[in-house]
């Protein structure tokens, strides 16, 4: 790890695709963001280890954030709610002195007019600004053939590159259930990816721009479950960077690959850590975050039973109000101190700290 302080080469606030490629030479890690709520919590967590930090929604994330009484049959409100998570993160960023990367996570195939109607909002913010509003992009093409998948990541990433925008695309299967993806009966085999697919979307993307990263499969799953028989392979990682580094002929060091981890939570820190030393550049920490999130709440709620049954009464007797334990303010606040405690745990696992 560098001691070399991230402040002193990106800026704080929003980055774009050559400072998130600057960036991205550390490890890093990811939290998904659902509100405003939880985008503070992330926030607060990154400031709190002076160091920058990965906020992402999903699909599901985003039309959240828009709100759930809005229709979504054309992808409307999660384009909306990106749209305005991005607004909002870039606001707010500046604020707490930490670089931030901005990102959209798995956009599948039936997904695409998500992305198309997030890449027009960047093109707009792009002609006016001359970023993207968002950093980075995924497309999670992982299901279709290989060919398909490459080639719909090349048309994309040809548009996102005149914006200097990165793409994390994947390739290879993580197993799971997520945002409605259901990959659990996905045969073990395609959860490893092989070194020889991974090198052909290096090259393909390569000729394009160098800000792109690789969502492989080793062994990862989405969720966390009871230990199962799929084995988390990190070290696997390991012969790719070296496969990709014999083809390039060490032009690019003996690490040339940008990797990400998805199904970061419920990993041991020994896994963790053989994947950050064998290139990986973000982990997803969704469902651990989720727990803690709750945590926060549900133990508020646990201990103040009697205070939140009516406005007005409890055991300190029948006239007392109950505002102050009711108000959304506090008993929200409680569960985004969890969360701030396991992001913060989260980025000492990967080794991210006292990096701004
Ligand atoms: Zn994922």
């Amino acid at each position: 790890m560098s001691a070399k302080g991230a402040l002193s080469i990106v800026p704080a606030g929003v980055l774009s695709g050559d400072d998130t490629r600057k960036l991205f030479t550390y490890a890093r890690d990811n939290k998904n963001v659902t509100s405003s709520s939880t985008v503070n919590a992330v926030l607060e967590a990154a400031k709190a280890i002076n160091s920058p930090i990965i906020i992402q929604l999903s699909q599901g994330g985003a039309a959240f954030f828009a709100g759930k009484g809005l229709p979504n049959g054309n992808q409307e409100a999660s384009i909306a709610g990106a749209v305005a998570a991005a607004h909002f993160v870039r606001s707010i960023a500046p604020a707490y002195g930490i670089p931030v990367v901005l990102h959209t996570d798995h956009c599948a195939k039936k997904l695409l007019p998500w992305m198309d109607g997030m890449l027009d909002a960047d093109e707009a913010y792009f002609k006016e600004h001359g970023v993207p509003l968002y950093s980075s992009h995924m497309l999670d093409l992982s299901e279709e053939s290989k060919e398909d998948n490459i080639k719909d990541c090349v048309h994309y990433f040809k548009r996102m590159a005149k914006m200097n925008q990165w793409l994390e695309m994947e390739i290879g299967i993580t197993g799971g259930e997520e945002d409605g993806v259901d990959n659990t009966s996905v045969d073990n085999n395609s959860l490893y990816t092989q070194p020889e697919d991974i090198w052909d979307v290096y090259s393909a993307l390569a000729a394009i721009s160098p800000n792109f990263s690789i969502a492989a499969g080793f062994g990862n799953v989405h969720g966390v479950y009871k230990p199962g028989n799929v084995v988390l392979r990190p070290e696997l990682l390991g012969k790719h960077q070296a496969y990709a580094a014999e083809q390039l002929k060490g032009e690019k060091g003996d690490k040339p690959l940008y990797l990400v981890f998805h199904g970061g939570s419920g990993s041991t820190k020994e896994e963790i850590k053989t994947a950050v030393v064998n290139g990986v550049v973000k982990m997803n920490v969704d469902t651990d975050i989720q727990f803690a999130y709750l945590s926060g709440v549900r133990d508020f709620v646990l201990k103040k039973a009697d205070y939140l049954k009516t406005q007005v009464g409890n055991p300190e007797g029948a006239d007392k109000p109950n505002k102050k334990q009711y108000d959304p303010r506090v008993w929200v606040r409680e569960g985004e101190k969890t969360m701030v405690d396991r992001v913060k745990e989260a980025c000492a696992d990967l080794g991210n700290d006292n990096r701004a």
